[in-house]
């Protein structure tokens, strides 16, 4: 399975491709993850990554194409992937189109994330981030065992600087205007599924994996 989720900042992406992951035993790619990665690691990249990020703006695209070709390319992605966060932009879907033509394969589809605004905006401002390990907990659903403290790590547990309520309205109208666009690419291509992602965890999930494995090969 090749997949993409889209939705927007806070829908859940990160947890349902960790749920994507345990059931197909494929790699989740996500760039924020690798962006924040190189942050911590105070790379070139991290370095001027970070300008973009804490202002809630997105990274420059060559940036994150260049990072994308070179991981779809690492043999774990062989059989397939989940991406999380990437495409944003529709030349960012375009680049995809081609590293993906490169490579001769194509993907099984993309699954938007259906959430209100409301909770959009409780899971991020409920979101809490392992400062040393990355690990993501909310403060309302996904409680650490000691309150502040990583259960898997020890690491003391922050807000993403970009979780702040004045660059949240940022994330989400940047959303709006660059990453939307995406809805109807993949709509016309034919690889859309939706579902509600709201309600009960266990059910969001079987809702996801339903529509991801209707009339799919996984
Ligand atoms: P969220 O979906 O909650 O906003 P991410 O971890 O996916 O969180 O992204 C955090 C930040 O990293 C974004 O606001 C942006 O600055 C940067 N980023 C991540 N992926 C991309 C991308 N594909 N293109 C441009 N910037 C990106
Ligand atoms: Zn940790």
């Amino acid at each position: 399975m090749r997949t993409i989720l889209l939705g927007e900042p806070g829908a859940g992406k990160g947890t349902y491709s960790l749920e994507l992951v345990k059931r197909y035993g494929i790699p989740q790619i996500s760039t924020g993850d690798m962006l924040r990665a190189a942050v911590r690691a105070g790379t070139a990249l991290g370095l001027k990554a970070q300008e973009f990020m804490k202002k809630g703006e997105l990274v420059p695209d060559s940036v994150v194409i260049g990072l994308i070709r070179e991981r779809i390319a690492q043999p774990d992605a062989a059989k397939g992937f989940i991406l999380d966060g990437f495409p944003r932009t529709v030349p960012q879907a375009v680049s995809l189109d081609e590293t993906l033509t490169e490579l001769g394969i194509s993907l099984s589809s993309v699954f938007k994330i259906e959430v209100s605004r409301e909770t959009l905006i409780k899971r991020l401002t409920g979101r809490r981030v392992c400062k040393a390990c990355g690990t993501t907990y909310n403060i309302d659903t996904m409680r650490p065992l000691k309150e502040g403290i990583c259960d898997k790590c020890g690491g003391e547990l922050i807000q993403r600087p970009d979780d702040m309520p004045a660059t949240i309205e940022n994330r989400l109208s940047v959303y709006h205007k660059d990453t939307a666009p995406l809805i109807e690419y993949y709509e016309k291509k034919g690889l859309l599924r939706r579902a509600s992602c709201e309600g009960e965890y266990e059910d969001v999930i079987a809702r996801i994996f339903a529509a991801l494995e209707k009339g799919a090969t996984v």
